[in-house]
């Protein structure tokens, strides 16, 4: 797949809609053909617990790209009460279901309920949020399977920059959605590699000498033009709102013309993780199918 006509009108804007524009069309090839050489409609189960508000437009968005694709999401939705052996019966049903291909634990979850115990209860190769104590280590052993979608659009953003091998990058964020996976998947490809966090001291002067920046904290208006130089490539994870309005970690508008790149917010890592999800829907039920012949 050819991905690198990725800038847009302004040279700086590493255009996050047309990568993920380019994958969809290929998902879409690739999920006709297995449906039509195998029959199998690959199927995501998303389960949410207490039907929090903040989740519920991405479960949304889920179920109307998953129509897009001719794939099947479903949505079970538990109580607010539901214990952690209840959770875990429903997890342990789909993972032993041989129609479904994919399981999402949606965040958050009630507080009586720890997201990533309970999520050990998934089948590692339905783990299509790469949430699995056996996911995670596949990448910090560089035998990479599932990875966390996030991390995959960020990893993808980078590499179409078509970076010199062991650039430098800085990632501020040590989570393990975005910032510790990422750190291990740059690392399985030969980036230099700094984490950053709430008790780094002096961010600034670690990122001004980085080729890439990561940012990731949810804190709008959280990169600065301190932070940058000519040279840096800004990946923005950050997903903020305010006043009704979306916006990435980075002040935008004073540096956008500062840096070498950037991705907007919204358009940037966004729609390319959702692609990046349902990348890896398709890999699961591969994986699966290829199990059963086997
Ligand atoms: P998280 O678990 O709260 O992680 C935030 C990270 O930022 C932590 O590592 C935290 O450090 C660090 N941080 C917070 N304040 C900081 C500061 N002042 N200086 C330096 N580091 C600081 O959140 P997350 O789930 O990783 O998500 C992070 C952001 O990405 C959120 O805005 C979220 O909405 C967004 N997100 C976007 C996507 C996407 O597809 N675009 C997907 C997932 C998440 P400590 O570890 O020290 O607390």
């Amino acid at each position: 797949m050819e991905l690198n006509a990725i800038t847009s009108g302004n040279r700086m804007l590493i255009d996050g809609k047309a990568v993920a524009s380019e994958k969809k069309e290929k998902l879409i090839r690739d999920i006709a053909s297995l449906r039509s050489e195998t029959g199998i409609v690959p199927s995501m189960r998303l389960i949410s617990v207490g039907g929090d508000d903040s989740s519920a437009s991405y479960i949304r968005s889920k179920m109307r790209y998953g129509k897009k694709l001719g794939v099947n999401v479903e949505l079970t939705e538990l109580g607010e009460k539901t214990t952690e052996e209840e959770l875990g019966k429903v997890i342990s049903g789909f993972s032993a279901d041989s129609s479904t291909n994919g399981i999402v634990i949606e965040a958050p979850l009630p507080p009586h309920l720890d997201h990533t115990g309970i999520a050990q209860r998934i089948d590692p190769q339905k783990d299509i949020d790469c949430i699995t104590e056996i996911n995670q280590g596949k990448i910090a052993l560089n035998r990479e399977y599932m990875l966390p979608a996030t991390a995959q659009a960020i990893r993808t953003l980078i590499e179409l920059q078509e970076p010199e091998r062991g650039s430098t990058v800085t990632i501020i964020n040590r989570s393990p959605v975005i910032g510790r996976p990422l750190a291990l998947m740059l690392l399985n490809r030969d980036f230099t590699v700094s984490v950053c966090h709430s008790r780094t001291h002096d961010i600034p002067k670690i990122t001004r000498e980085s080729d890439f920046i990561v940012v990731g904290v949810g804190k709008a208006g959280f990169l600065t033009p301190d932070h940058v130089t000519g040279n840096s490539i800004v990946i923005d994870a950050g997903i903020n709102y305010a006043n009704g309005k979306l916006t990435g970690d980075a002040d935008f508008e004073s540096i956008k013309d500062k840096v070498k790149a950037i991705t907007p917010v919204p358009g940037g890592v966004g729609p390319v993780t959702t692609a990046c999800m349902f990348e890896n829907l398709l890999k699961a039920a591969r994986a699966q199918m290829k199990n059963f012949v086997d």
